[in-house]
């Protein structure tokens, strides 16, 4: 399989054109893309010893949690709460809706989980908890997050997400489960069903709000959460405040505390340049390039539509470059056994379009690859925080064609 335009190509015209009419062929729900100066994409990375570690006021200890929660918490291998759970814990475990302004990376699943699966022992009306995500692969996350936690105390959840069969959920819903968690499409088509009924929902969490205003599913959220009764806790949760969200925030929650754990820009310490390319092909010969060197043992690329990531991915396979891919058109399991392989890293490069690596807890990423210009700025930030966690330095590349410069 080649990428190649022009000269000497064979299948060159066939593979342009459908490359061009998936990259123009609307399957992103959203905005045009808007022009961001290259100039944008570079950056000499600040040190991250200027950072200031966050001093926790509490331990785990200190939290007015049973012993069962005391005993998970401390076999997950957490001591010291991160500065979101440090801050918001204490207002979740009294009962005030809480608005947390904090970017996945920050532990805010926990800083939510915790204090709600407190809450929750002894309550038998049940589903008495509705968490809402963006994608499949976070509210899978926190599913995840909530077994470990929960166990030993009696409370069970049904992961309620597109992408798998109906059946399975509709049988763990009927045997009613005190979690549900879930993201809008498949909720609201279950409500729909009468497979959910939430009217004795006491709390609920609207986890990425912004991701999800983003992804068109503010109706959706709409008809759900007005589902729902009037006096249940709520929690929401947003990297980034717009007057949208603020409206969505206000009009559906009770005088909430607001906690910003938001750090400066996390691409502050992130190395960017920008890779000039001449067209397509010649991006596909540089970043396969790059992928032969030996720093770049964990690197996430990104491209701009469903079919774009996995042509790209097919290239990388059949050019010698084990690669996974993860795209709204992949199915559930498909997507959750490339991630595992990924953060495992039997893989060590991972295609993606920004819809689908969305909310993703991925460690350690070497390498942030813009094979395609993100949309956004915003975008453009998401993509590269993937790199450069925790202590380590991140490196970010944006390839940018010639014919694309203004
Ligand atoms: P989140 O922002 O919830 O996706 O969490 C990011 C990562 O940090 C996950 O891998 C969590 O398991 C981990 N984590 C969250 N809270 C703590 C904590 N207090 N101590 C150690 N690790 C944590």
């Amino acid at each position: 399989m080649a990428y190649r335009q022009g000269n000497g190509a064979r299948n060159s015209g066939a593979r342009t054109s459908s490359f061009n009419r998936g990259r123009s062929g609307g399957s992103r729900k959203g905005p045009m893309k808007k022009f961001i100066h290259p100039s944008k994409f570079i950056n000499k990375a600040t040190p991250k010893a200027e950072e200031v570690p966050y001093e926790s006021k509490h331990k785990f200890a200190d939290f007015p949690f049973g012993s069962q929660l005391h005993h998970n918490i401390s076999k997950k291998g957490y001591d010291t709460p991160s500065s979101i759970q440090d801050q918001a814990i204490p207002h979740i475990i009294e009962g005030k809706d809480v608005i947390g302004l904090a970017n996945t990376g920050t532990g805010k699943t926990a800083a939510f989980l915790l204090p709600i699966i407190e809450r929750q022992t002894g309550i038998s009306l049940k589903p008495s908890v509705l968490i809402i995500a963006p994608t499949r692969e976070l509210a899978q996350q926190i599913d995840e997050e909530f077994r470990i936690f929960s166990q030993g105390l009696g409370l069970y959840s049904a992961l309620i997400v597109g992408g798998v069969p109906a059946d399975r959920q509709i049988r763990e819903l009927k045997r009613r489960p005190n979690f549900i968690i879930g993201t809008p499409g498949r909720l609201k088509d279950m409500m729909n069903r009468r497979h959910i009924n939430l009217q004795n929902i006491n709390t609920l969490v609207l986890d990425e709000a912004d991701r999800m205003l983003d992804m068109g599913f503010l109706p959706d959220i709409r008809a759900i959460l007005s589902e729902t009764p009037r006096d249940r806790q709520t929690l929401f949760f947003s990297a980034t405040i717009t007057p949208e969200i603020s409206v969505l925030f206000n009009t559906f929650s009770r005088d909430a505390v607001t906690i910003s754990v938001r750090t400066a820009e996390t691409s502050e310490h992130v190395e960017q340049n920008v890779i000039e390319a001449r067209d397509k092909t010649h991006k596909v010969e540089l970043l396969t390039d790059l992928l032969g060197q030996k720093a770049y043992d964990k690197v996430l690329v990104f491209g701009e539509t469903k079919f774009g990531v996995q042509r790209l991915s097919d290239y990388l396979d059949n050019s010698g470059i084990p690669s996974v891919a993860i795209h709204g058109n992949k199915n559930q399991s498909q997507r959750a056994r490339a991630l595992k392989q990924f953060k495992d890293g039997r893989v060590r490069v991972m295609v993606a379009t920004d819809v689908a690596a969305r909310g993703l807890d991925i460690p350690n990423v070497s390498h942030v690859i813009n094979f395609d210009t993100p949309q956004t700025y915003e975008d453009y930030v998401h993509r590269i925080g993937r790199t450069g966690r925790g202590g380590a330095s991140g490196c970010a590349h944006t390839f940018v064609e010639a014919s694309s410069r203004r």
